[in-house]
C-alpha cells in the first residue's frame, strides 16, 4: 500500500468519525436500504399483475449508481437488473448526482411558503461526505463534482453489456436504435435486456465559460447521457431550485444557453427539482417555439401533498404546457406517507398523487386551452426515486403491485386510469419522450 493510499485512509476514517458524529441519519442515506416493508407486498389480483408485466415499463429516476453496480443482484436498496426483470421494468434510467445540500429545518431564513425545510450551499454538501466514504479509493470524487459524474459514469460503463448467469444483461439506451433493438428482443425472447439510460441530477459542475460548458456537455454527451437536470435540491449559476432556501429564481442567462445546448444534443431536460420560475421559463421558451423534450423525472403533487419539493397546480400545467411527462415518485416524503401505515394504505396514498396530477391536468379550461387531441394520461409516468435519501414501500420488483395500485385508485366514485391510461402511465409515454428526443443511432 503506498502512502498516499495509506493518507487517504485516514482522511476516510477522520471523516466518517465526523459524518456520524455530526449528521445522525446520516447511516441510512449512506446505505440507501430504506423499504418500509421488507417483504414486496401481494398485488390484489395476481393475473392482472402477471398481465402488467407485458407492457413497456419505464422508470424514469433511480440513484441505485451512487450506491452500486445495477447489474450484480443484492438484497439491498430498491434496484437491480433481477428485480427490475422480476418488476418488469424495460427500462430503467440512471441518474448521477453529485452535490446534494444538507437539508436544514426551515426557520426565519426561507423564501418558502409551505415545507419545513430546505437546502443551501452553505449548509454543507452531503455528498461532500458520501463520496469520501463511499469511494476511498477515488480521491478525484472528494472535492470535484465533475470527478463524482465521471466515477458514475465508469461504474454503468462497467455494468451495461455484462451477462449475469442466468443471461440477462443490463443493455445501454443512447439511441433509438437501441430502444429499437430492446422493444424487438422483447417481443422475440423472454424479456432478459432491461435498458439502462444515463441521466444527470443537478449540473453544479458547468462551467461559466461558454466554451467550456459547451466541450463538458459534448463530454456528457458522448458518455451516453441522455437527460440533464440543471439542479438539484439548492439553486445554481443555470436555474433555480424548489427547495432553496435562499432564492428560488428562474433560468440564468447561463441557464437559457445550457438548456439550448441540451436540446441541440437530443437530450431530454430534466425539470425535477427546479423551481417554479425555472419551469415557468421553459415553458416560455416552449411557446415561442424554441422548446425542445421536457421531463420531471421525480416529484410529487403539491395538492396531494405540500411540500416545497412538489408540483404546484401552474408547474403541471406548465410542464404539460412544454409537451413534457410529470413521471411521480413512490416515495414517502412526497406522498405525505406518515407514521405507521399498512402497504395498502402507503399505496393508495401514491396512487391519489397519480388521480390528483390527472385530475389538475384534466379540467375543461385546461383541456380547452392545451386544443383537440389533448390527452391527460399522455403527460403522466412513473418516476421511482428508487435507491435516493428516500423511503419507499417496496422495491423494483413491485412496479407491477405500484401500477395495480394506480389502476384501482377512485374519484368520485369512478376509477381515474382506464387500462389504456395505464399503458400511457407504464412507459408508453416515456417511450415516446425519448423516440422524439435521441438520435437514431
Ligand atoms: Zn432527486
Amino acid at each position: 500500500m503506498h502512502s498516499n493510499t495509506t493518507r487517504g485512509f485516514a482522511v476516510v476514517l477522520i471523516l466518517l468519525g465526523a459524518a456520524w458524529l455530526s449528521v445522525g441519519s446520516f447511516s441510512d442515506y449512506l446505505t440507501g436500504n430504506r423499504k418500509m416493508f421488507a417483504e414486496t407486498p401481494a398485488c390484489d389480483d395476481a393475473s392482472w399483475c402477471a398481465s402488467i408485466r407485458d407492457l413497456f415499463i419505464i422508470d424514469a429516476h433511480s440513484d441505485t449508481l451512487l450506491h452500486r453496480d445495477p447489474s450484480q443482484a443484492t438484497d439491498f436498496g430498491h434496484v437491480d437488473l433481477a428485480r427490475l426483470i422480476q418488476g418488469g421494468v424495460d427500462v430503467q434510467v440512471f441518474a448521477m448526482a453529485s452535490v446534494a445540500p444538507k437539508i436544514v429545518e426551515d426557520d426565519d431564513k426561507t423564501t418558502a411558503d409551505d415545507s419545513a425545510v430546505c437546502g443551501s450551499w452553505d449548509d454543507g454538501d452531503r455528498l461532500g461526505i458520501f463520496f469520501p466514504l463511499k469511494e476511498p479509493f477515488h480521491p478525484e470524487t472528494w472535492l470535484s463534482p465533475m470527478g463524482r459524474v465521471d466515477r458514475l459514469i465508469n461504474r454503468f460503463d462497467q455494468a451495461v453489456g455484462k451477462q449475469a448467469s442466468d443471461g440477462s444483461t443490463l443493455v445501454r439506451i443512447g439511441t433509438k436504435a437501441d430502444l429499437d433493438a430492446l422493444m424487438t428482443e422483447r417481443n422475440s425472447r423472454d424479456e432478459i435486456s432491461v435498458g439502462a439510460l444515463l441521466a444527470i441530477e443537478g449540473a453544479y459542475w458547468a462551467s461559466e465559460d461558454r466554451g467550456e460548458l459547451t466541450r463538458q456537455l459534448d463530454k456528457l454527451e458522448a458518455a451516453g447521457v441522455r437527460m440533464i437536470g440543471l439542479t438539484h435540491r439548492s439553486s445554481n449559476q443555470l436555474a433555480g431550485s424548489n427547495e432553496d432556501c435562499w432564492d428560488r429564481h428562474g433560468l440564468t442567462d447561463l441557464g437559457f444557453f445550457a438548456v439550448a445546448e441540451i436540446w441541440k444534443r437530443n437530450m431530454v431536460l430534466d425539470l425535477a427539482h427546479a423551481s417554479s420560475a425555472t419551469i415557468a421559463d421553459v415553458a416560455q421558451l416552449s411557446s415561442e417555439g424554441k422548446g425542445g423534450p421536457v421531463i420531471v423525472s421525480h416529484t410529487g403533487v403539491k395538492s396531494a401533498c405540500k411540500h416545497d419539493r412538489n408540483l404546484s397546480d401552474e408547474d403541471l400545467r406548465n410542464v404539460v404546457r412544454s409537451d413534457g411527462v410529470v413521471s411521480l415518485g413512490f416515495w414517502t416524503t412526497v406522498n405525505c406517507i406518515k407514521g405507521a401505515v399498512t402497504a395498502q394504505q402507503a399505496r393508495l396514498a401514491i396512487a391519489r398523487s397519480f388521480a390528483v396530477a390527472y385530475q389538475i391536468l384534466s379540467t375543461p379550461e385546461f383541456a380547452a386551452e392545451m386544443g383537440p387531441g389533448y390527452e391527460t394520461s399522455s403527460h403522466i409516468a412513473l418516476g421511482s426515486d428508487f435507491d435516493g435519501a428516500t423511503l419507499v414501500p417496496a422495491d423494483a420488483s413491485a412496479i407491477p403491485w405500484y401500477l395495480e395500485g394506480i389502476a384501482k385508485v377512485e374519484a368520485d366514485g369512478q376509477r381515474v386510469f382506464d387500462r389504456a391510461s395505464i399503458e400511457n402511465v407504464a412507459g408508453k409515454n416515456l417511450l415516446r419522450l425519448l423516440l422524439g428526443a435521441m438520435k437514431n443511432r
